[in-house]
């Protein structure tokens, strides 16, 4: 018979947010058997960006144990037994397929129900995939996409067969860039193929993505732009071995790894719910049209405070903030207190080879780039503001140090006047380490 059971408070979605959300019910305090939270995937919440880094590498890859949330921030590492200790209920390989609103009853694929009281939706995004498109050969073996454990895993499966062969990375986006990296790190033949212009286009600037290009084709990387794949060859055993791209060529390929971006997993409340900007509409506090629904992480748009706007923002950082925010209004709601104001500042970073970036604010306006953007300078440091409104808006830096790290926080933060952008390029970091 189908199981039924009965929780207080339901977290839909054991990832980043799914872990960070149990951290701070534990904190702010749950009793025994209150909590539940449900994920298709097998294993406990752990830090989704080692996917694309450290779980690659040759050498010491990255594995659970160690990566569970809440490392990623500095933070105690939560076990599986972590939960049990807690009496949070675990509920792993269980995909939900139906979420009914007005009953508050959830059902998974095997057709057990769960019931809650309160509800915080945490399901992340899915990946676009080609066949999506109807790609032709798209679905061919060794066609990968990374979004999960289990994708990374196939992927390492991939590298370890296809050793010294060759990889095509469609999609020029930041997991496009870590994939090449790591790609290349374990000696595959790479061609990363894209159609824009320049790499990360929605936050690099023509010459920031001057720098990345030019360090990843000294690494040996090959970089096709300004063309897209439209169509795959496959040999008998229907495994990969050529795209085609619009421009008429064909690359050889072994593995063919895209990232060409995901699609937030709103659908289960598709009708039930406001939307807006693709994503959940929610308050600051993260409660959705639906009182006692919360949506936290890449479904959520929320209201961006300190640009007086909406939106959906995809990165880890605010996946943990948000689903901490959540957790704190659930409970002072419970309390009649009343909880701060959610205060996000947009924060994102990556990693690959041996460089590593971090960018804060809001890249609009003009821009301004400093420091040494040698890409064959040994340790090379550079950035870029952004400055709108004679305000400083954005901060980029590459190869920063943790105190410079805070001090482009500071400035996105604090949207300093910017005075003469020839000034502002000239004090480089340094304009940042007088904020
Ligand atoms: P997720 O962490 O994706 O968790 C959603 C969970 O919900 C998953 O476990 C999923 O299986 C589960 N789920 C979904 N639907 C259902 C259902 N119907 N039933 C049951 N369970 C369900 N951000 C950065 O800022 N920097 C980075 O360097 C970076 N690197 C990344 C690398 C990779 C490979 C990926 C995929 C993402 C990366 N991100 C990075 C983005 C960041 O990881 C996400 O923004 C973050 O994980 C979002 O957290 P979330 O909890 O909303 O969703």
């Amino acid at each position: 018979m189908a199981t039924e059971k009965h929780f207080k408070y339901v977290v839909l979605g054991g990832g980043v947010s799914g872990g960070y959300a149990a951290r701070e019910f534990v904190k702010q305090g749950v009793q025994p058997g209150e909590l539940a939270i449900i994920s298709k995937e097998a294993v406990a919440p752990y830090e989704r960006p080692a996917l694309s880094k450290a779980y690659l590498f040759p050498q010491n890859p990255a594995r659970l144990p160690g990566f569970h949330v809440c490392v990623g921030s500095g933070g105690e590492r939560l076990l599986p037994e972590w939960y049990s200790e807690k009496g949070i209920e675990l509920i792993l390989s269980t995909e939900i397929v139906k979420a009914d609103l007005a009953t508050k009853t959830l059902t998974s694929a095997a057709g057990a129900t769960f019931t809650y009281e309160i509800l915080v939706i945490a399901t992340g995004s899915s990946v676009i995939k080609l066949s999506d498109f109807g790609t032709p050969g798209a679905d061919s073996n060794n066609i990968l996409y990374l979004r999960e454990i289990d994708d990374a895993d196939k992927l390492h499966a991939a590298i370890q067969a296809k050793k010294g062969g060759k990889a095509v990375v469609v999609g020029g986006g930041y997991i496009g860039l870590e994939l090449s990296a790591v790609l290349k790190m374990n000696n595959l033949d790479v061609t990363m193929v894209f159609p824009e212009p320049w790499c990360m286009p929605r936050l690099f600037t023509a010459k920031i993505a001057a720098f990345y290009e030019s360090y990843y084709t000294n690494k040996g990387v090959k970089i096709v732009k300004g063309t897209v794949a439209v169509g795959f060859d496959a040999n008998a055993n229907g495994d990969v071995t050529a795209v085609q791209l619009n421009d008429g060529s064909v690359l050889e390929a072994d593995i063919v790894v895209v990232g060409v971006g995901g699609r937030p997993l709103t659908t289960l409340f598709k009708g039930q719910v406001a939307e807006e900007k693709g994503g959940i509409k929610t308050d600051a506090s993260f409660e959705t049209s639906i009182p006692g629904v919360y949506a936290v992480g890449d479904v959520a748009t929320f209201p961006m405070k300190i640009y007086n706007d909406v939106r959906r923002v995809e990165h880890v950082d605010h996946s943990r903030k948000s689903a901490e925010q959540a957790v704190k209004a659930i409970k002072g709601k419970e309390a009649g207190e009343a909880v701060p104001e959610y205060e996000y500042l947009p924060y994102f970073y990556s990693r690959s080879f041996d460089l590593s970036w971090q960018f804060y604010g809001d890249n609009v306006g003009e821009t301004v780039l400093f420091g040494d953007s040698d890409p064959s300078s040994a340790k090379p440091k550079f950035g870029s503001y952004w400055i709108k409104d004679g305000k400083v808006l954005g901060v980029f830096l590459e190869g920063g140090s943790p105190d410079e790290n805070s001090a482009i926080a500071k400035v996105a933060k604090a949207q300093p006047a910017a005075g003469s952008l020839e000034e502002l390029k000239k004090e480089g970091l340094q304009f940042a380490s007088r904020i």
